[in-house]
């Protein structure tokens, strides 16, 4: 048993790898990917067609700056990444294109605590980092 699995090792060793190290080697990602979604803020008129549209109900139309660091606010989508199933029917639905698909799936969006699985407009307009823990 022990020599057929050392013969089997050597057969194999200058074969192509068919794995990679997770998470220090990204996955390929296909063009259709869906991950963490993308706001432009200057496209959104926080109707909130994408919250009515989503199935998990994760979206929840917030008061924001308008942009980082403003004192003025509009109404944008904060999403509920905890609840998200990354459907892509707020993409879909949304009237003026504000919202895309992001490439995140890890880095970013694995979090230990449900309440930093909440992104706030600010963060899906990556105005901040989306692992930092402050929306401004
Ligand atoms: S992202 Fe699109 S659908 Fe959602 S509130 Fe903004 S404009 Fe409306
Ligand atoms: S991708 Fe689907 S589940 Fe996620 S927020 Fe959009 S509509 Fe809701």
């Amino acid at each position: 048993m022990v020599l057929k699995n050392i013969k089997y090792a050597l057969k194999n060793i200058p074969k192509k790898r068919v794995t990679r190290l997770c998470p220090e080697v990204e996955t390929p990602l296909s063009d259709r990917f869906r991950g963490l979604q993308i706001l432009d803020k200057s496209k959104c008129i926080g109707c909130g067609i994408c919250a009515n549209t989503c199935p998990n109900s994760a979206i929840k139309i917030v008061k924001a700056p308008i942009f980082r660091g403003s004192d003025k606010k509009r109404w944008f989508p904060q999403i509920d990444i905890g609840h998200c199933l990354f459907c892509g029917l707020c993409i879909d639905q949304c009237p003026k294109g504000a919202l895309s698909s992001g490439k995140e799936y890890s880095k970013g969006v694995v979090k230990w605590t449900h309440k930093d699985l909440l992104m706030t407009p600010c963060k899906l307009a990556r105005e901040v980092d989306i692992q930092e823990g402050d929306e401004r």
